[in-house]
């Protein structure tokens, strides 16, 4: 076809008169595609590429979250504005003016299941790009026992396929990056190898770095080929609790305070609600070296979930706990009611034993533990959960164990 010799070709395929080779049957196939004329699937867009057509704007970014997440208007705010211009910043390359956009990470704060990870994931679900998780609190120093800082991004290529292209526009969210704050009260000289170490660590994969993976994930070895991922277009969501930062707000607000009495910023002060306050400066003072809070510009926060909140999580979301119960009921073809005030209850108690949005899962569990068990005997029928019914399951459960979990 081509007048190429076979020993030049990878793969000779004979017809009746005519030989061809892997080469052109490979162009052939790329000048069909555009067509659409190759038979098989069509080939669809890959994340960058539908992104690159149009990136949401902050506003259809937010209803998708109002859909999914109750409350933490700020939050959402705040990452769809982020993530749009992370986003134009990588695909709308203007004409060279020498200003460059930097990156926008972003750090979120606020107490264990109030939706931080919800929010990252939800974000990265509508943008479709490959999305992971990461705990910080395994990370240590490269050459220490534990996962250095890279294995990060091997897990990112994993959910993309290992589609390198695909991986570089991906989300990575790092999970209780409070954890590897600087310890102040340990002044020992050894290496505090998963405090300050990790955070230097990540300096540099947060600000854009080419990042050698081991192809098969794992530990790297020396004659290994890796595969390179360059790290500038990842975008990097932080989440922690921080407890206790509320202190070091407060503090710093007082402080500000004294000398410059300021009638009007005294009652700005909300003390009840702490976390609006936050800045980089108490990032700092709870131990965040100030590399680190320069990466994560973006800096926002969550509300604790009250009881409100908790009610509507458990009924509202798109995916809200009572759908799915109601949804795996159905597939028995068994209709599931609950009285108004077994929700009540479920949301008391849940507020009660501090377990926040986690907890409403736990109790709901317990309640329905004997009906899913029983669920295929109940086929074409109608269950009723009861306040009593409800009341006498919760009883059940201990309590103790779960909130010191
Ligand atoms: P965090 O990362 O803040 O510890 P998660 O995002 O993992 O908490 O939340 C745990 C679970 O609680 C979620 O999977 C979700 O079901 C529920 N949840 C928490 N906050 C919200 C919220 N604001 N809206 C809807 N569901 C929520």
């Amino acid at each position: 076809f081509c007048g190429r010799a076979q020993s030049e070709t990878g793969m000779l395929i004979s017809g009746e008169s005519a030989n061809i080779c892997d080469a052109c049957i490979t162009q052939a196939n790329e000048m069909l595609i555009p067509n659409g004329l190759t038979r098989g699937k069509k080939k669809p867009l890959t994340a960058d590429q539908s992104l690159n057509k149009k990136t949401p704007t902050p506003a259809e970014l937010k209803a998708f979250l109002d859909e999914y997440i109750i409350g933490q208007d700020e939050a959402k705010k705040v990452l769809s504005v982020s993530v749009y211009n992370h986003y134009k910043r990588i695909f709308r390359k203007e004409e060279d003016d020498g200003i460059e956009i930097e990156k926008s990470n972003i750090i979120m704060v606020g107490e264990t299941g109030t939706g931080k990870t919800l929010l990252a994931k939800t974000i990265a679900k509508f943008l479709n790009v490959p999305f992971c998780i990461a705990d910080a609190t395994v990370l240590t120093e490269a050459g220490y026992v534990g996962e250095d800082v890279e294995t990060i991004i091997t897990r990112l290529l994993q959910s993309a396929d290992y589609n390198v292209e695909s991986a570089e526009m991906g989300i990575v969210f790092i999970d209780e990056i409070d954890k590897i704050a600087r310890k102040s009260d340990n002044p020992s000289i050894t290496r505090d190898v998963s405090g300050e170490g990790v955070q230097q660590g990540l300096l540099k994969l947060l600000e854009g770095t080419v990042a050698n993976i081991p192809p098969q994930g794992g530990r790297k070895h020396p004659d290994q080929k890796y595969i390179q991922v360059n790290t500038q277009n990842i975008l990097f969501i932080c989440g922690g609790a921080f407890e206790g930062i509320e202190r070091n707000i407060a503090n710093r607000m007082q402080a500000q305070t004294i000398g410059f009495r300021n009638e009007s910023q005294e009652e700005a002060f909300d003390e009840k609600k702490p976390l609006q306050y936050i800045s980089p400066a108490d990032l700092k003072s709870f131990g965040l070296i100030p590399e680190i809070i320069g990466r994560l510009p973006v800096i926002t926060y969550l509300n604790p979930l009250d009881a409100e909140a908790l009610k509507l999580i458990l009924t509202k979301p798109k995916n809200a706990l009572m759908k799915q119960y109601q949804k795996l009921f159905k597939m028995d073809d068994i209709k599931l009611e609950l009285d108004n005030e077994v929700i009540d209850f479920i949301v008391k108690k849940a507020v009660e034993y501090k377990l926040g949005a986690r907890g409403l899962r736990t109790i709901c569990e317990a309640i329905m533990l004997d009906y899913m068990f029983d669920a295929p005997n109940y086929k074409g029928e109608e269950i009723e959960i009861t306040f009593a019914y409800a009341k006498s399951k919760v009883e059940k459960l201990n309590f103790k164990a779960l909130s010191a979990a």
